[in-house]
């Protein structure tokens, strides 16, 4: 939005504005790139976890078993957030591939910089996020 502002007073020259975005964009995809094999490599061992603990349930005491369900349950939990967050990682990378990106989903507003500095997979603007977690939106979606 500050960019089309500069562009309009004419004090950005078109082709370095667009050159800040291609290298905002690669920061943007490098952040999210790391993000995702991280991800990746989380959500493989989380499953390996869990396969170990399934080979080790049968030959256990009752407390032991309790403590290993728990275990599977917070792995499972884990990995299901993981997994998640891997989705989102994913989608925000196919929207830099299909220059979206750094748009909110909702109002269709540019995200703010500083927001999509410590959150590049945010898929909402701050304003339309906290509507989100009042569940404002929510309602909107159903009414229309
Ligand atoms: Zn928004």
């Amino acid at each position: 939005m500050i960019h089309c502002l500069w562009l309009l007073a004419g004090l950005v020259p078109r082709e370095i504005a667009e050159t800040m975005d291609k290298r905002k964009l690669e920061h943007y995809r490098n952040l999210l790139e790391a993000r995702r094999l991280n991800l990746r490599t989380s959500v493989a061992r989380t499953e390996e976890d869990g396969r170990a603990a399934q080979v080790t349930d049968s030959a256990q005491d009752i407390v032991d078993r309790a403590s290993s369900s728990y275990q599977k349950e917070f792995l499972f939990a884990r990995s299901n957030s993981d997994r998640q967050f891997l989705q989102m990682v994913e989608h925000a990378l196919s929207n830099i591939a299909e220059g979206t990106y750094g748009e909110c989903e909702q109002c269709g507003d540019e995200i703010n910089e500083r927001r999509l500095e410590a959150v590049p997979w945010a898929r909402h603007c701050i304003s339309c996020q906290e509507k989100l977690e009042r569940g404002e939106l929510e309602q909107q979606a159903q009414e229309g």
